[in-house]
C-alpha cells in the first residue's frame, strides 16, 4: 500500500496529455522559425503552437488521440508489481473519466469500445527492477495516426528512390529516410523517429519505441550511432515533406537510434514514428508514500515556457481566406483550388472508420446533401443531458479511402475534412461529383475544439465516443484545400517532389 501512488499516476497522465515537454517545445519553436509564416506549412505550425499553449491553459488534451498509454516502470527489489499495475489501470480509467484520455481501447473482434481505456493489452505496462530505493514511472502517449506510419525493414532490400539498402549503417540510413518519406503528412509531421537496428521482429519494434524516451537534444553515447543520427538530421529536412505534408523545410525534429543483437540470418530495422504531439513525461516517486519527488524531462519545477507571448495568437488571417457556409453548393465547391485557405461555418458531422463502413450498407442517420464530413474522433465529456467537446482535431483520412468515393457519390457530400490527404479514387470522385478535400491541422485538438460553438446531437453512439457521428456547429474553422474538384492534389505533388529529393539523398 503506497498511499499517494494512484494520485501521482493520475497527475502524470494528465500532465503528459496536456503539456508538451521542454525539449519538444524547443524543437517546435525552432521549426516555427524555419518555415515562412505565410506558407501553408508556416500557418500549420502557427496553429500547432497556439494549440500547445491552449492545451496547458485549458488542461485539455493536446491532441484528441491520446494514443496507447505505455508505461515504463522501474521498481526497487521486492516491490509489489501486481498492486502497482492494478493502481495504474485504475488511474488510466480515472484520467479517461476526467477527459484527459480519450477512450481508445477497442475489442479487436467486435469493435466494442471499453469506454475506460482498459482491456486486454491496454494499457501497456512494463516493469523492471533496479537497485535504487525509489520508483520511476515514464509514460508515452503515441497516437494511432503516427503509429500507423511505423515501418519495419528486413535488410538487404531495394527501396524506391534509394536503391539497395545493405546490412550496414548506410543501409539503415536509407531505411530511416524511406520511413520519413512514406509517412508524408499522415503521421502529423514534423515528427521524430525512434529506430532499432537488429533484434527480432517484436523486440526490434519495442526497442525502437523505447528510443522515444530519449530527449530530442541528447547525444547518443555510441559514437557510430551518434554520427548516424547527426547525418540523418543534417539532410532529412531537404526532403521537403514539411509540416502536415504541405511541403516545407521541416519534416523531422528528432532521430534516435539504438541497436540490439540479432540472429545471423536477420537484420531488421524498425522505425517508430512519433508526431509533433510528442507526449512523453516521467516521475520519480517516494517508494514509501508514492509522492512525486522529481519530474523527468522537465526543467525542474519551472512552468512550461509558452510558445507565444501572452496575448499573441499564432494563426493570423491574411484576409484572403474563403468563407464557406454549410450546406455547400456545387458552384462554390468547384471554385475552390488547391492552396486556398477556407474558414468553414455552420453544420458538420464527424465520421471516421466505423461510420464509413456503416454507410456502405445503411442510409445515413442525417441528410448529408451539401454537407461536410469531418474525419474526427473527439474527446467528449458528458455534462448533464448534453455533451461538451474537450478535444477535436482531425484524424488520418487515408483509412477511409476504400469508402469515401462511394459516400460522396451516394449521399451528396460536398466537403471532406481530415488530415494527411486521400488517394486516387477519392480524387476522381471529387471531380466527378463536385466535392473538395480540406486538410485541417493534425493534432490541433484544442484549437479546433474552440471553433465548435455547439454540439447539436449525436448519432450512432453505439459505436463508441470516437466513432460516433457528432453533429457540430462550427464558426471560423480553418483548413487548407489540398485536393480540389479539378483533379489536383497537393499530397500527390509533395510525394512526387520529395521522392525526387530521395533520389538525391541516396547518393549523399
Ligand atoms: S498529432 Fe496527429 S498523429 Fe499525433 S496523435 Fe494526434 S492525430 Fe495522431
Amino acid at each position: 500500500m503506497i498511499p499517494a501512488f494512484f494520485n501521482s499516476i493520475v497527475t502524470l497522465i494528465t500532465r503528459t496529455s496536456v503539456d508538451l515537454p521542454p525539449d519538444v517545445r524547443r524543437a517546435m519553436r525552432d521549426a516555427l522559425g524555419r518555415e515562412i509564416p505565410t506558407s501553408s506549412g508556416g500557418q500549420a505550425l502557427a496553429i500547432i503552437a497556439e494549440n500547445i499553449d491552449q492545451a496547458v491553459e485549458a488542461e485539455g488534451p493536446i491532441c484528441q488521440d491520446t494514443g496507447m498509454p505505455t508505461f515504463e516502470v522501474k521498481v526497487p527489489v521486492g516491490a509489489n508489481q501486481i498492486w502497482m499495475e492494478a493502481r495504474i489501470r485504475e488511474a488510466v480509467a480515472e484520467a479517461t473519466r476526467r477527459g484527459k484520455l480519450r477512450p481508445n481501447s477497442v475489442d479487436s473482434i467486435t469493435g466494442r469500445n471499453s469506454g475506460d481505456n482498459l482491456g486486454p493489452g491496454t494499457p501497456i505496462v512494463h516493469f523492471e527492477q533496479w537497485e535504487r530505493d525509489d520508483i520511476e514511472v515514464k509514460l508515452i502517449l503515441k497516437g494511432g495516426g503516427c503509429e500507423n506510419t511505423n515501418a519495419q525493414y528486413a535488410l538487404p532490400l531495394d527501396l524506391p528512390h534509394l536503391g539497395r539498402a545493405d546490412r550496414s549503417l548506410e543501409g539503415v540510413r536509407k531505411c530511416i529516410l524511406h520511413a520519413v518519406w512514406q509517412a508524408q503528412g499522415k503521421g502529423c509531421s514534423p515528427g521524430a523517429v525512434g529506430v532499432c537496428i537488429g533484434g527480432d521482429r517484436t523486440s526490434s519494434y519495442l526497442h525502437a519505441k523505447q528510443q522515444l524516451f530519449r530527449t530530442l537534444d541528447d547525444v547518443n553515447p555510441d559514437e557510430r550511432l551518434a554520427a548516424l543520427e547527426a547525418q540523418v538530421m543534417s539532410t532529412v529536412n531537404t526532403l521537403g515533406v514539411g509540416p502536415m505534408g504541405f511541403g516545407g523545410d521541416v519534416s523531422l525534429i528528432g532521430c534516435k537510434v539504438g541497436a540490439q543483437n540479432r540472429l545471423p540470418a536477420s537484420f531488421f530495422v524498425s522505425v517508430a514514428y512519433d508526431c509533433w504531439a510528442f507526449r512523453r513525461l516521467g516521475v520519480v516517486l517516494d517508494a514509501g508514500t508514492g509522492e512525486i519527488t522529481q519530474w523527468l524531462y522537465r526543467d525542474g519545477d519551472r512552468p512550461s515556457q509558452p510558445m507565444f507571448e501572452p496575448g499573441t495568437v499564432g494563426f493570423v488571417r491574411s484576409g484572403h481566406e474563403r468563407v464557406l457556409t454549410t450546406p455547400l453548393d456545387e458552384a462554390t465547391v468547384r471554385s475552390l483550388k488547391v492552396g486556398d485557405v477556407v474558414m468553414v461555418n455552420g453544420r458538420m458531422y464527424t465520421g471516421r472508420d466505423t461510420v464509413h463502413h456503416h454507410l456502405m450498407a445503411h442510409e445515413p442517420p442525417v441528410d448529408l446533401r451539401g454537407g461536410v464530413i469531418y474525419h474526427c474522433g473527439p474527446v467528449m465529456v458528458k455534462e448533464g443531458e448534453g455533451w461538451k467537446m474537450v478535444a477535436a482535431g482531425p484524424t488520418t483520412s487515408i483509412r477511409e479511402e476504400p469508402y469515401q468515393a462511394d459516400v460522396i457519390a451516394r449521399y451528396g457530400v460536398r466537403a471532406v475534412i481530415g488530415k494527411g490527404g486521400m488517394g486516387a479514387k477519392t480524387l476522381t470522385a471529387l471531380a466527378q461529383h463536385g466535392a473538395v478535400y480540406l486538410n485541417a491541422i493534425g493534432g490541433a485538438a484544442q484549437f479546433y475544439a474552440r471553433t465548435v460553438k455547439a454540439v447539436d446531437g449525436v448519432s450512432l453512439l453505439e459505436f463508441g465516443v470516437p466513432e460516433a457521428m457528432w453533429h457540430l456547429t462550427v464558426a471560423d474553422f480553418p483548413a487548407i484545400v489540398t485536393m480540389d474538384a479539378h483533379g489536383h492534389s497537393l499530397h500527390k505533388d509533395v510525394e512526387q517532389a520529395s521522392g525526387e529529393k530521395l533520389d538525391l539523398l541516396a547518393k549523399v
